[in-house]
């Protein structure tokens, strides 16, 4: 077992590009999943054009026929796998939470929780195949109860996002409980909050750049084997949940 292997979701752009382009910096060999086949290869051609050890997965999050393929897939080239982030996420309720349809909800819940769920779960007997197992939830500040309940909680988005930001708060809980279940398995899991981040996802409003947004997720990417599990986590350290 030399190389390491890492699957991340949502990976033909924004931060999930970035965190494929920075592990592959590493010599990881970085599968970069994408839902769209086009967008996909041509976001890992542009990354192998530069040298770096990358290769496109087709993996739609909301269907569960294409993740079990790409789980089948990946058995079969490596395996194994070591590192899954859990990166593909939409944030499509930029208005105020009493403006929310059921399917605006379900659709998000659908991508942003169901979807790591169903990934996470098709591709855990590969990760148990690794010494050094690793799965890093992409969150977000707009997750953390504390600080929605608080009014001076710092963050940039203003009362809008339920849809999204309750996504994540539920993402939260699955990373508690799969940090539990897979403690004694030597799997870590945390969540990863990149900060306001200049993508599509917000119109490139954000205020970091996708080398800073990509720099917590990287960091539990690479966590030693006595590194914290079970936990929130931004450059400047721990999160409250
Ligand atoms: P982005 O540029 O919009 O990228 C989102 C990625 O997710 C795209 O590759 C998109 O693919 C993919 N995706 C969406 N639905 C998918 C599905 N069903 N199956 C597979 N892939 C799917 O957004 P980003 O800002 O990089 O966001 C990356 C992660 O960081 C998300 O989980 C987001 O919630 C989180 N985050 C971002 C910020 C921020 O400020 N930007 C802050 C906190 C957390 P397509 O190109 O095909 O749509």
């Amino acid at each position: 077992m030399t190389e390491t292997i890492a699957l991340v979701t949502g990976a033909n752009k924004g931060i999930g590009r970035e965190i494929s382009r920075q592990l592959a910096s590493q010599g990881i060999h970085v599968l970069m999943g994408a839902r769209d086949l086009e967008r996909g290869e041509k976001a890992a051609a542009e990354l192998r054009a530069q040298g770096l050890p990358v290769q496109f997965i087709q993996i739609d999050v909301t269907s569960q026929a294409n993740v079990d393929r790409a789980a089948a897939d990946m058995e079969r080239m490596h395996g194994r796998l070591d590192i899954l982030v859990n990166n593909a996420g939409i944030a499509v309720d930029w208005f105020p939470g009493s403006e929310l349809t059921v399917e605006t909800l379900r659709e998000t819940f659908e991508t942003n929780v169901i979807g790591v769920f169903r990934v996470t779960k098709a591709f855990l007997p590969l990760l148990r195949k690794s010494n050094h197992g690793r799965i890093v939830n992409m969150s977000s500040g707009l997750g953390s109860l504390t600080r929605q309940a608080n009014p001076n909680g710092g963050l940039a988005v203003g009362n809008m996002l339920l849809a999204y930001s309750a996504s994540k708060a539920a993402l939260n809980m699955m990373t508690v409980q799969f940090a539990n279940e897979l403690r004694s398995a030597g799997i870590k899991v945390n969540s990863a909050c990149p900060g306001y981040t200049a993508t599509d996802m917000n119109q490139h409003q954000g205020k970091r750049t996708v080398e800073q947004g990509a720099a917590t997720p990287v960091r539990l990417a690479l966590l030693p084997d006595d590194g914290l599990t079970g936990g929130v986590f931004s450059d400047d350290g721990p999160e409250p949940w």
